[in-house]
């Protein structure tokens, strides 16, 4: 669930895609009205699917949120505030666990599910209109003390840095998110023509040689990188798995982000780390919240 779109699907044991439905996140200040969006969605993927043997139900959600009570407050769905999205989805399958995490936990565990990691130490990241992410360590999202661990984003990489919309200053997501990193460039001249100035567009130019373009790509690939030596030195990570839309970007991100990373770390352990694309896009993060399901039912 995101302020965007709202999307559902029922998820075989080997993370095959049975089948997918996707709306709209209804424009609207009535929690109700965008709760019954949400239900009407996930029973007609449950009816489509084989529903008899649906196990459990997961949910991932842009944060902020609250796993253990059930309640979200995404940041772009202002008619969810501290909003009991579990209880209002309890009667799609009675009787089944539901569980509840943050977007960037879902994604870390998709890409890892998928990816087959098993054992090794992953780090999903998301960049897109901001920066989120999961730890996957043993095999489990490591939750941390309120379901929020992997932020990624709010590491500080830059003591003088910019104001970061969470409050804090300096953070990963200051420097490095698609609106970030446009904002910048055009700050330093570049324009986009007729287009939108957005990363997108910004990724085009980078493509086609735009010095500027360039060296905003190179910026934000330097406080990424950072923000992943650090998390690496912390974690003794194996793998970072990056996805989102600014990761779409390809080349123009990925090379002065392993140039960066390799500059900045110095340990062994660290240096070892490796940064891989996301090669399930947006359907990581249905797939990590189907694991968290299965797991549930499991227990
Ligand atoms: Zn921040």
């Amino acid at each position: 669930m995101g302020g965007t779109k709202l999307a559902a699907a029922v998820v075989e044991p080997d993370g095959t895609i049975a089948t997918r439905a996707v709306v709209p996140t209804p424009v609207s200040p009535d929690a109700q009205t965008v709760a019954a969006a949400l239900d009407g969605l996930v029973r007609e993927v449950a009816e489509r699917g084989p529903s008899r043997r649906l196990v459990g139900l997961g949910v991932g959600s842009a944060g902020p949120l609250d796993p253990l009570a059930g309640t979200v407050s995404p940041v772009n769905i202002t008619a969810w505030r501290d909003f009991g999205i579990l209880d209002a989805l309890r009667d799609v399958l009675p009787g089944r666990p539901a569980v509840l995490a943050g977007d960037g936990h879902c994604m870390a565990l998709g890409e890892h599910w998928r990816g087959g990691y098993g054992d090794r130490s992953v780090l999903g990241i998301v960049v897109s209109t901001g920066v989120g992410g999961g730890l996957v360590i043993g095999g489990r999202v490591h939750s941390g003390g309120t379901g929020n661990a992997g932020h990624i984003g709010h590491i500080v990489v830059d003591l003088g840095g910019p104001d970061c919309a969470c409050g804090g200053r300096g953070c990963v997501e200051a420097l490095s998110s698609g609106p970030a990193i446009a904002r910048w460039a055009v700050e330093q001249g570049w324009s986009p023509g007729d287009r939108p100035a957005d990363a997108r567009a910004l990724a085009d130019a980078a493509r086609a040689g735009d010095p500027v373009a360039r060296r905003a790509f190179d910026r934000a690939a330097l406080a990424l990188a950072a923000g992943i030596v650090s998390a690496a030195a912390l974690i003794d990570l194996d793998d970072v798995v990056i996805g989102g839309g600014v990761s779409g970007a390809g080349d123009v991100l990925f090379d002065p982000l392993r140039a960066a990373v390799a500059e900045l770390a110095g340990l062994p352990f660290v240096t070892r780390v490796r940064i891989h694309p996301s090669t399930l896009g947006g359907d990581a993060g249905l797939l990590g919240a189907a694991a968290l399901a299965m797991e549930a039912a499991r227990a």
